[in-house]
């Protein structure tokens, strides 16, 4: 007892100078909320949504916009409808906004007005950082232009627009510091007009949009080889800026970025929660902006300079996309509803709202973020503070490594020296950890890593 009684105020003294320097680092912590998220979503309330939908027999976006029960003005009202009742469930805490533009082009000859449906639910205290959350209400046959044949449309797009709809609805009873957008977008196969009514609509609102998760084709687990997989989706993430300018090109190529766009980041973010989130669930990150010659609405945010990946099911099934109802040779073709894995599309949305329920939580990701240790035995990383952080944390991979490997609280500061750490050897990054353990994405140095809005292609171009 002598001997130990002296050493007791100093063991006291460590534990407690410990744990005063944790609490400054605000490590990411575990959020029962998220896992209460992983489990909320209803396939009930999807299968709902998806019925409907493929009830108004096509949602062309040439076709009718007059009649209650066909086409595509039709499925825009219920589906306002639908936000409609969950915007008076909680209390008004929705707003529905319809932005719409009017577009002629090749698959669109003699004019059409797209209309968004969008519903809002404004951030508590940061409501200009904007989450968005969108799929396409539109379908479409055989012929791009065949207006009228029935167009069920249950993969593609319905079930995202069930899974905006499902995640709208299990997050509106949540508080949200940033502002969530859910938004069902017409005019998808046309020419992905709805993608750009929205994105101009966030450009003219001054939104600061961190992250738009475009779920296209999200409620198929059986491949067209036969191949089952129902705990795998697919996030598709462009490497480098849509609109890099060729000098900002210059120096990613040089020193690295081709595989850190914002957009990449926030691949390596979803993964990341369903991995902590979703057992049973993984992210499949594909390097690509979206599949080999295809696209989504997505892109055009992409060109509006807004971080933005596409979500998809792991194994498509080509006999249900652009198909024509019809049996040939014992195949039956067409997108109907007996295509949908209901408990596969619940875990998509699931994703998706534990995703946005984190990101909205989370401080905004640092900007300003820098980079230096040439010719030095340890890395400086430099960032701007962002409201609500309590904490940062450096990151740091191996420059082939796909996911970030290493990290360190480094407390409520603008820079940290990592000792030992090589700049030549390494990728670095940086998040915002809240008071509360909610992290963001990890920003990667420079042009190419950053999270704010980059300059309109045009002016990309002139560069
Ligand atoms: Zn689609």
């Amino acid at each position: 007892m002598l001997r130990t009684l002296p050493w007791l105020p100093l063991a006291l003294l460590i534990a407690a100078s410990m744990a005063s320097t944790l609490h400054a680092q605000a490590a990411p912590q575990e959020q029962p909320t998220l896992h209460a998220l992983a489990t909320a979503p209803s396939q009930t309330e999807l299968r709902a949504t998806i019925t409907a939908l493929v009830g108004f027999g096509t949602r062309h976006t040439l076709s009718d916009t007059t009649s209650n029960k066909r086409g595509i003005g039709a499925a825009r009202r219920w589906v306002q409808s639908r936000f409609a009742t969950i915007a008076h469930d909680c209390g008004g805490c929705l707003e529905v906004v319809t932005p719409a533009q009017t577009f002629t082009g090749k698959r669109a000859p003699q004019s059409v007005e797209v209309m968004d449906v969008v519903a809002i639910k404004r951030g508590k205290r940061d409501p200009q950082r904007v989450i968005v959350m969108t799929g396409h209400l539109d379908s479409r046959v055989t012929d791009v232009m065949d207006r009228t044949s029935d167009a069920p449309g249950a993969n593609d797009d319905a079930s995202g627009v069930a899974a905006l709809i499902e995640a709208a609805r299990v997050l509106s009873t949540q508080d949200n510091d940033a502002t969530l957008v859910f938004a069902a977008l017409s005019g998808e196969e046309q020419g992905l007009y709805g993608g750009k009514v929205l994105a101009d609509y966030a450009v003219a609102q001054g939104w600061q949009v961190e992250a738009e998760f475009n779920n296209d084709i999200v409620g198929n687990s059986r491949g067209q080889n036969g191949v089952i997989d129902n705990t795998t989706v697919r996030v598709f993430s462009e490497g480098t800026k849509s609109n890099e300018t060729l000098k900002q090109a210059d120096y990613r190529r040089y020193h690295g970025g081709e595989v850190d766009s914002p957009s990449r980041n926030l691949a390596r973010y979803l993964d990341r929660l369903a991995n902590d989130y979703l057992p049973d669930f993984k992210v499949h990150m594909i390097y690509r902006t979206d599949r080999f010659g295809r696209g989504g609405d997505q892109v055009p945010f992409l060109q509006a300079g807004f971080p933005a990946v596409r979500v998809t099911e792991a194994h498509e099934d080509y006999t249900r996309q652009h198909q024509d109802l019809r049996t040939e040779q014992g195949i039956r073709y067409g997108d109907t509803i007996d295509g949908i894995d209901f408990r596969y599309l619940a875990r998509v949305t699931a994703l998706n709202a534990i995703t946005m329920a984190a990101l909205s939580r989370a401080p905004a990701p640092p900007n300003g973020v820098t980079i230096e240790g040439a010719l030095a035995t340890d890395t400086t990383v430099h960032w701007n503070r962002v409201p609500g952080a309590a904490g940062y944390r450096v990151h740091w991979r191996d420059t082939t490594a796909a996911q970030w490997q290493h990290a360190r609280a480094v407390g409520d500061v603008d820079h940290t020296v990592l000792k030992n750490v090589v700049i030549d050897d390494w990728f670095f990054g940086v998040s915002a950890v809240s008071a509360d353990g909610y992290e963001s994405p990890v920003v990667f140095p420079g042009f190419a890593g950053s999270f704010e809005r980059s300059p309109a292609p045009a002016t990309a171009a002139a560069d």
